[in-house]
């Protein structure tokens, strides 16, 4: 197909063309994410219903999820204490009677008459002898036709806005499958389709909504799933041609007596296999002539801040400078230490490019960067402020990726020619996730920890043994050692037991007298935040009672005991990162969970993986199978991908399946200039578009 004909497809794709669509209802299924008649078809149902039978009310027992079709019987308001109202509704069908409560809900006394039809899906509950649903999902039956539609088949269940109901979503969607579906094109090459055994676009698309059989939703999922996968990986593969095709001005040469090298022989240690293996693929792609962009993974310790420090002796030695971004000042100035202490007996000069010096000597520092008197320069995301400039930036390092974006890791490699980008986590993500989340970048993976290491024991305790716990806090103390005590929040919200930082810190002080006992949280300003911190670094406080703030970076050899209060409300990779703040020293450490047993299985089961094993890879693919990849990667940034179908749990094999394909795709037609790709080139168009926003 053309482009012409592809842009007069775009004209007829508006919603207002469709039956009972006018401008407000077309504004409500905006808010879905339903603008053109395509996104209807693409328009997943959030669970589906066999209503090709219904249950009778006699065969409900007790804790069954049924669908039920019935009618209104009786229907009567209660209202108790003086706010809640309840409405109770008697419900029957030809075998029996069930009762139906709606709290809070007055308006539905008036709605619902009795002789109403009703189709009700939700949970039966026995209450006091009588079957009773509560706040089941309702649908009125009219007795219009159905259209074959809402009964008598599978349907599909929607995720909905307010202002729609389940019955207008269904018909408008079924209407615009019956008539469109037809039109969508195939974006998938036939090859492709036929060797999965997957249904065509216009089968996919009508299964997804109305299946025939239960047995077909799968395949059809599963390729629709694909499409929005193959985009995605196709999209990064470009963008990886398109860096690979760019020529850098740096050249490395490894010889004999080099920097490196004596940078090894001072090392009061010998590098790890992993270290030496990730290494030679670093070096690997620095002797190429395109840029790196690579991803080094690693738990807390197991030595990434050596292998950096070793590539930078080979940067400078070429005579080009290194940028290292970190996501804290506390970390840039831990950095700045360390590295001034490997680097600066070589000669090779280093700054701190920190917020906390004054202006003048700031500029001073910026000024010995833009003409290179200084190699390499340290700081937050303050290194990408445009007055910030490098004489022959060749070399990037970001620390701690994911706090920052993808866009601000190109602001700050824009300051260099085409130097090699190195993106550096401490935050284990399990390899199939890391394509998908870094799909350009290669991944280079430290699992190895340097020798001599002893691991930290966990023990989850009951609440019950909480003084047991203080006691070994004080026990600490005593021999002159510090503590963590972390909260999931800061402040004590309504309605919760949650014991917050603050308000506990204030207990705690009364406890441990003996010390003195520090509080550190999200809402404090950055100058305060860095002050506790520093003060916990020289041992001014010994009990540190904090939030999740201290996930990040805190170097503290001292530190030996690691207390998580409701440790149900942390992630695992979290809590691996917080119990990577102990143990960092030459003295015993452990790890304590109060609380949080729970009665769901999966809940203790996390938290009893976490007591078992110290494997940060382990616990991240643990968490990502009971939890999901939200949660591992953050909030902020489980909506990256603008999926519609594919999910990444449910669909973490097509993914990578996904980057093979896209990677021959690409290597076959960098442009997708072929007739075959003019629809998945389109679509591409669309996402990049899409992914700018
Ligand atoms: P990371 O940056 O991965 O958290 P670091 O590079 O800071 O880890 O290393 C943690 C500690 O282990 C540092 O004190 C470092 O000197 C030490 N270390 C690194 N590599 C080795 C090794 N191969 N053998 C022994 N100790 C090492
Ligand atoms: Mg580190």
């Amino acid at each position: 197909m053309n482009p012409e004909t592809l842009e007069s497809a775009q004209e007829d794709q508006q919603l207002r063309f469709q039956k009972g669509v006018g401008a407000s209802k077309a504004k409500l299924l905006a808010q879905t994410g339903i603008e053109r008649i395509e996104d209807a078809c693409y328009y997943p149902p959030r669970r589906y219903e066999d209503r090709r039978k219904f249950f009778d009310i006699q065969d409900l027992e007790s804790g069954v999820v049924a669908t039920l079709k019935v009618e209104v019987y009786a229907i009567g308001i209660k209202r108790v204490r003086g706010r809640l109202t309840i409405v109770e509704a008697k419900e029957i069908d030809s075998t029996g009677a069930l009762k139906i409560i709606w709290f809070n809900m007055p308006y539905l006394a008036k709605q619902l008459q009795p002789g109403q039809k009703l189709i009700l899906f939700g949970k039966v509950e026995l209450k006091g002898h009588q079957l009773t649903m509560t706040h089941p999902e309702m649908e009125r039956v009219d007795d219009e036709v159905e259209l074959g539609v809402h009964a008598g088949r599978i349907v599909p269940v929607y995720p909905l806005v307010s202002g729609i109901t389940q019955r207008w979503m269904r018909e408008f969607i079924y209407r615009t499958v019956r008539d469109h579906a037809a039109d969508l094109e195939e974006s998938l090459p036939p090859k492709l389709i036929k060797a999965k055994g997957w249904p065509g676009i216009h089968e996919a698309i009508r299964t997804l909504h109305f299946p025939q059989d239960e047995a077909d939703l799968a395949p059809a999922q599963q390729r629709l799933a694909f499409e929005e996968l193959l985009i995605l990986q196709l999209a990064l593969a470009q963008r990886r041609a398109q860096i690979q095709s760019k020529r850098k001005p740096q050249k490395y040469v490894l010889k004999k007596g080099s920097l490196f090298d004596q940078m090894i022989e001072r090392l009061p240690f010998g590098l790890t296999g992993d270290q030496k293996q990730v290494l030679d693929e670093l070096f690997t792609d620095m002797l190429q002539p395109y840029p790196m962009q690579r991803l080094l993974q690693g738990d807390v310790g197991c030595g990434k801040t050596i292998v950096m420090i070793l590539l930078m002796a080979v940067v400078v030695e070429a005579k080009g400078q290194v940028a290292l971004m970190a996501p804290t000042e506390l970390l840039a100035e831990q950095h700045f230490a360390t590295i001034s202490k490997y680097l600066g007996p070589l000669g090779i000069s280093v700054t701190l490019l920190s917020q906390s010096v004054s202006a003048a000597e700031r500029r001073v520092r910026q000024e010995a960067v833009a003409n290179g008197e200084v190699s390499i320069a340290i700081g937050t995301h303050a290194l990408m402020q445009d007055a910030i400039a490098f004489k022959s930036l060749s070399f990037v390092i970001v620390d701690e990726q994911h706090k920052f974006g993808v866009m601000q890791r190109a602001k700050l490699v824009a300051k260099g020619k085409a130097p090699d980008v190195l993106v550096v986590t401490a935050t284990p993500i399990p390899r199939t996730l890391a394509l998908s989340l870094y799909g350009d970048l290669d991944v280079s993976t430290i699992r190895e920890m340097p020798p001599g290491r002893k691991p930290i024991k966990t023990h989850w305790v009951g609440e019950t043994e909480r003084q047991r716990v203080y006691r070994a806090i004080h026990k600490q103390i005593e021999l002159g050692r510090q503590v963590f005590i972390v909260y999931p929040l800061v402040d004590e919200k309504e309605d919760s037991d949650l014991k917050s930082a603050t308000k506990m810190s204030e207990r705690l002080r009364v406890e441990f007298k003996e010390g003195k006992v520090g509080l550190l949280h999200g809402k404090m300003k950055p100058i305060d935040k860095e002050t506790t911190m520093q003060a916990f670094a020289r041992n001014e406080i010994q009990v540190l009672v904090s939030t999740i703030v201290v996930e990040v970076g805190l170097d503290v050899p001292n530190a030996t005991l690691m207390v998580i209060e409701h440790p149900e409300r942390f992630g695992l990779a979290q809590m691996h990162q917080l119990r990577g703040r102990i143990g960092r020293g030459p003295h015993p450490s452990a790890c304590i969970l109060i609380g949080g047993k729970g009665k769901e299985a999966g809940q203790n089961q996390r938290l009893k993986a976490f007591t078992q094993s110290n494997d940060g890879f382990k616990l991240a693919e643990t968490d990502m199978e009971i939890r999901g990849p939200g949660e591992l990667i953050g909030r902020r940034q489980s909506g990256w991908a603008p999926f519609r179908i594919a999910d990444l749990v449910r669909d973490l094999t097509w993914l990578e399946n996904a980057r093979v394909e896209a990677h021959e795709i690409i290597k076959e037609d960098p442009e997708l200039a072929s007739p075959d790709y003019s629809v998945l080139r389109h679509r591409l168009n669309r996402f990049r578009k899409q992914a700018q926003h």
